[in-house]
């Protein structure tokens, strides 16, 4: 008799079926899932009834695949189902978290999830349209076979015979044909199928075996072979992260990397343990020696393949680790999570959260182990993530500046080495941590502010990433030091005494600065300044955008140009001859004066890194002068 499927069995079905799914391939993945967990469940049950049992190495899963009739077969002898099991477990999805599943899909109407987390053993008709399934239960005298098309409901008759069957399950599918769109005669080629196995199963821990097809050479001849078929293991069993660390060579951590990760370097480092407590789980992570082409790109995606005992949930889970980590690839195995889990449940998991927060804090003390005991390495891996880190420091308001504050470093004016905040702090006795933005530490090296710093005697940070002075600003002090720009109009480098002649000069010629502003025009004040050593001018900022600021904001796409401007000051070195000159022909000649003005603004501009307004105008100017 035919029996119907619960209608919320067949609205998933109906969903499958139609799927768009590009997965589809995972159906064996659920399969042979499903047939290592019945072995696990007889083997459990053999424990305490001996009678039921088999030899360990007698466990196995067998897949045959038959080209001509379109049918792929999995055999596992494991528990069987009884004919109410058979019945319970297939005639309804309720059973499984396929149900809850459904439950979410049907609000999100996107259907293209099913596939990737596993609906169990209704995934066989993304790829079949007939299904049956053979069994006898280690429990019953009688085995039983249960048909279905998958979209007209389900019979389950009794074997023929069925009392020489032996227990164990066998599914067998019927492919359907090829479709425009749809390869499916892919599943019954080996090649095809022992791919699959790599990719899902390769870490089951009972032997999946095929025929595979070989040829030798004929005996007595030179080229006549013999085709034949012989049974082959596909899967590996034992995954490498389950395997003792100390008998793994470094040499094979590098080659699992480059295979699974395709990347053709070695890994930088490697990081392999194992948890138990709250959080039970495998992790084999790589620091990759350099970022993926694509890592700077919307297209990167962040995660860590995710797997359950053994058996591969997802390729990229995300939650896995936080962005500013996103670089670190590897491999998670809980005991603790389910298979039959949705994307959207797996956002909610609380179990994976715990293992996203043990994973993120592993990765942070190797790092920080690394930067203390294999700086040179540290430097390197530095190089290639660095921005990473401090775009970590940045986002999200700063929240996670503390952890990754000690992980930073930075170039500076203290040797060619880069230097953590903390060896700046350790160096430096002044209570500011000053810093200097340019395109290349050459280039900060020639700003002025930067050489009056210097001969004070301070260090400086060299700063050349667009992200630096954002993820600076966000730290804003470290071990109570405050961060400063040393192009900073407040930088408050001259002594007291200076300061006070530096006041009244610039009262005295209020009005010859106030003229000076007029001609530049964007900027919001000009003044003398004796913090300067040896260059004549030079522009600062006040307020919260500094010049480098600036140039990174308007540079976002999409920037307002207009938008995001500096405040700047235009400092003139009132112990240079300059200062003068320039009161001179302010009170001689206004139009030398103005010139004057104009070509010294410039100065200050190039010197900063900022383009000039009018290089033309600069250009006349400069030939007026050399002609005069
Ligand atoms: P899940 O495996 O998540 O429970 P499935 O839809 O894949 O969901 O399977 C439903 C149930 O059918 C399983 O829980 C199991 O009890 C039973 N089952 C499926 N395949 C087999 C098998 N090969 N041997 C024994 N029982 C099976």
């Amino acid at each position: 008799m035919k029996k119907q499927f619960k209608s919320e069995s067949k609205k998933l079905m109906d969903m499958m079926i139609n799927s768009i799914y590009t997965h589809k391939e995972i159906f064996l993945r659920e399969i042979i899932s499903n047939a290592s967990d019945a072995i696990d469940k007889r083997h459990f049950i053999s424990l305490t009834n001996p009678a039921v049992g088999l030899k360990k190495s007698e466990y196995k899963i067998l897949i045959k695949l038959d080209k001509e009739n379109r049918i792929i077969s999995v055999t596992d002898n494991g528990c069987g189902m009884t004919e109410k099991e058979l019945e319970n477990n297939l005639g309804t999805i309720a059973k499984s978290g396929s149900g809850e599943f459904k439950a979410e899909n049907e609000q999100k109407k996107n259907v293209n999830i099913i596939g990737q987390f596993g609906v169990g053993f209704y995934s066989a008709f993304m790829v079949s349209d007939n299904v049956t399934v053979k069994t006898k239960s280690i429990n019953s005298e009688k085995a039983y076979t249960f048909t279905s098309n998958g979209t007209d409901g389900y019979t389950i008759t009794e074997n023929e015979n069925s009392e020489k069957d032996l227990a164990g399950t066998t599914v067998t599918m019927h492919i359907r044909p090829d479709t425009e769109s749809e390869n499916y005669s892919e599943f019954l080629d080996i090649y095809k199928i022992r791919s699959l196995i790599k990719k899902y199963s390769d870490y089951i821990r009972y032997p999946i075996i095929a025929n595979v097809p070989k040829s030798k050479l004929k005996e007595g001849t030179e080229n006549e072979y013999i085709d034949y078929e012989e049974p082959e293991t596909l899967n590996s069993m034992v995954p490498l992260w389950k395997r003792e660390k100390s008998k793994i060579k470094p040499e094979t951590y590098n080659e699992f990397y480059k295979n699974k990760f395709a990347d053709y370097t070695d890994p930088l480092k490697v990081i392999h343990y194992k948890t138990e407590g709250s959080a039970t789980y495998s992790a084999l992570l790589f620091i990759p020696k350099h970022p993926p082409f694509d890592f700077y790109t919307k297209n990167y995606q962040k995660g860590l393949a995710l797997y359950s005992k053994g058996v591969l949930i997802m390729e990229k889970c995300a939650e896995l680790l936080p962005d500013y980590f996103s670089f670190v690839k590897g491999v998670v195995d809980s005991e603790d999570l389910s298979l039959n889990i949705s994307r959207e449940m797996l956002q909610h998991d609380g179990q994976l959260k715990l293992i996203a927060k043990t994973l993120e804090k592993k990765i942070k003390n190797e790092l920080q182990k690394m930067l203390e005991n294999d700086r040179e390495n540290y430097e390197e891996f530095f190089k290639a993530f660095g921005v990473n880190l401090k775009f970590g420091v940045y986002n999200d308001y700063g929240i996670h500046k503390e952890e990754l504050k000690d992980l930073l470093l930075f170039n500076s004016s203290n040797g060619e080495k880069p230097c953590t905040l903390n060896e700046y702090v350790l160096r430096a006795d002044n209570d500011t941590i000053y810093y200097a933005c340019g395109e290349t530490k050459e280039k900060i090296e020639m700003l002025p502010q930067c050489d009056a710093v210097k001969s004070k005697g301070y260090e400086v940070l060299y700063l050349t990433d667009d992200i630096d002075e954002f993820a600076v600003k966000v730290l804003n002090e470290y071990d109570g030091k405050k961060f400063k720009n040393v192009c900073d109009n407040d930088l408050d480098l001259v002594s007291e005494e200076d300061k006070k002649l530096e006041e009244a000069e610039n009262e005295k010629f209020k009005d010859l600065l106030e003229e000076i502003k007029n001609i530049v025009g964007d900027i919001s004040k000009a003044k003398f300044t004796k913090a300067l050593k040896d260059h004549p001018v030079c522009l600062t900022t006040e307020g919260g955008i500094s010049l480098e600021m600036e140039k990174v904001l308007k540079s976002m796409p999409g920037a307002d140009k207009n938008q995001f401007n500096a405040n700047l000051v235009f400092e003139i070195n009132s112990n240079h001859k300059i200062k003068d000159t320039l009161i001179n022909a302010y009170n001689t000649d206004k139009s030398l004066f103005g010139d004057y003005v104009k070509l010294l603004y410039d100065e200050a501009a190039l010197i900063s890194g900022k383009p000039l307004k009018n290089p033309s105008l600069h250009t006349d100017i400069l030939c007026k002068l050399i002609t005069k």
